[in-house]
Formats: C-alpha cells, sequence, structure tokens
C-alpha cells in the first residue's frame, strides 16, 4: 500500500488539529509510515485518525492519541526511553526518531517479533525489542529518563515509578475500567512524584503474564 502525498499532509494537518503541535514530534510521525505496522485489509485505511485491529486482538492506538502523548512525553534527543506495549510497533518507531535509545516490551511474543521485523527493515536500529510482562520494568536498564504506557493500568506500576530517573517523566492511561480512563503525566522530583492529568482516553488494559501466541 503506498499513500500519496496529499492524504499525508492531509493526515499532518489532523494531528495538528487536534492538539499535536510539537514540531519535532509532527517530522517524527512524518517520517515513521503507518502503513508498515498494520497488515492485511485494514493496512489501507493507515492514514485514518483511528485505532485498527492488529494481531493477538491488541489495537495500534490512534494517530492523534499517539502524538498527544509523545508529545506529552517531552522526549529529549540523549534520552533512554521505555514503552511498555510494544503492539503494532508504530509508537515505538516514532520514539526512536526522537530518543537516544527505545526499550519496548509486550507479553505476546508475536507482536515483539512482528514489529521487530519492521524495525530492521525500515533500518531502525536504535530500539531494543523484548517479551515480557512489562509492569515489572526493565531492572538491567533503569533508570529511564522517560516511560511510556501504552495499555492502561488501574494506578502507575509501582517498578516503572521506581525506574524514573529523578526528573523523568512517565505518560500512562489510568482507570478502574474500559470506559473510563485518563491520561496522566507523572514527574519525578528530588522529593517525590508530581502528577497532572491531561485528557479522557481509551486502551486496552496492562495484564498480568505472558500472552498464549
Ligand atoms: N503502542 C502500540 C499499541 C499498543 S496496544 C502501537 O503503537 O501499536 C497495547 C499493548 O499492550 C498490546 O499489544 C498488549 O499486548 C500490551 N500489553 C498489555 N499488558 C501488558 C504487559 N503487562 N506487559 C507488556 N505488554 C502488555
Amino acid at each position: 500500500m503506498t499513500f500519496d502525498a496529499a492524504t499525508k499532509m492531509e493526515f499532518l494537518y489532523t494531528l495538528r488539529s487536534k492538539g499535536v503541535t510539537d514540531a519535532r514530534v509532527l517530522t517524527a510521525m512524518e517520517q515513521v509510515d503507518r502503513a508498515d505496522y498494520i497488515k492485511g485489509t485494514f493496512a489501507d485505511r493507515a492514514y485514518e485518525d483511528m485505532p485498527l485491529p492488529i494481531a493477538c486482538g491488541q489495537t495500534i492506538s490512534q494517530p492523534s492519541v499517539v502524538g498527544l502523548m509523545t508529545q506529552a512525553l517531552q522526549v529529549s534527543p540523549r534520552d533512554k526511553v521505555l514503552e511498555i506495549g510494544t503492539g503494532s510497533g508504530y509508537q515505538a518507531a516514532i520514539l526512536s526518531k526522537l530518543a537516544r535509545r527505545v526499550y519496548t516490551v509486550d507479553r505476546y511474543r508475536r507482536l515483539v517479533h512482528a514489529a521487530r521485523a519492521v524495525f530492521e527493515q525500515n533500518d531502525i536500529t536504535n530500539i531494543t525489542t523484548f517479551t515480557a510482562d512489562g509492569s515489572h520494568g526493565f531492572a538491567e536498564q533503569a533508570p529511564f529518563d522517560r516511560i511510556l504506557l501504552t495499555a492502561a493500568a488501574e494506578d502507575p506500576p509501582g517498578p516503572l515509578l521506581a525506574q524514573l530517573r529523578v526528573g523523568g517523566v512517565m505518560v500512562l492511561p489510568v482507570g478502574q475500567s474500559d470506559a473510563v480512563q485518563s491520561l496522566i503525566r507523572v514527574t519525578r522530583t528530588e522529593t517525590g512524584l508530581d502528577y497532572d492529568e491531561l485528557r479522557a482516553v481509551r486502551f486496552v488494559p496492562l495484564l498480568e503474564g505472558l500472552g498464549q501466541e
């Protein structure tokens, strides 16, 4: 599937109109072809601003939400970033354009392998993928400058907060149910944690343990 320049222009216009105004984030989103991360019949809808189904019953997030989350994360070029919930790999690919190194984890091996193959095809070399229950984080590489969860937790997982550097930022959806979730930003300061509530969102839940596929 290839898309023309007009479709891509309109995509960027939609992102801007929905509040994605950070120039670095928009440039990163322009560089990553969302169609590469969607398999099968849905690929022709890659440039519509909606979540779409991927393998293992999961979803690739809505592009404007990806943009707003990335913007809220305030990534700098020297940052080491941890993403929980690789899914299609689309969000990790965008982070890879903004950060020094990205670690991304999913509980489905099949999704991790598919995402890794797309990173290789696109010569993206600063992403490390792994299969695990990401709610424990990745102690070997901690602390992280930035942590992004793309699945909804009831509360920010303790091990992830513990793996955030002082001055570090974590963005995640939190909520008790599928219907009501809010996107929050947690900043670690010298003395504790600051919380900002950003907007209402809807994500698949953060689940325990490994997936079957
Ligand atoms: N960031 C993705 C969208 C992710 S959908 C993208 O850009 O396409 C959420 C993902 O979180 C799913 O793939 C799901 O398998 C994963 N997930 C849920 N609970 C998890 C956990 N405990 N550890 C790791 N991944 C988890």
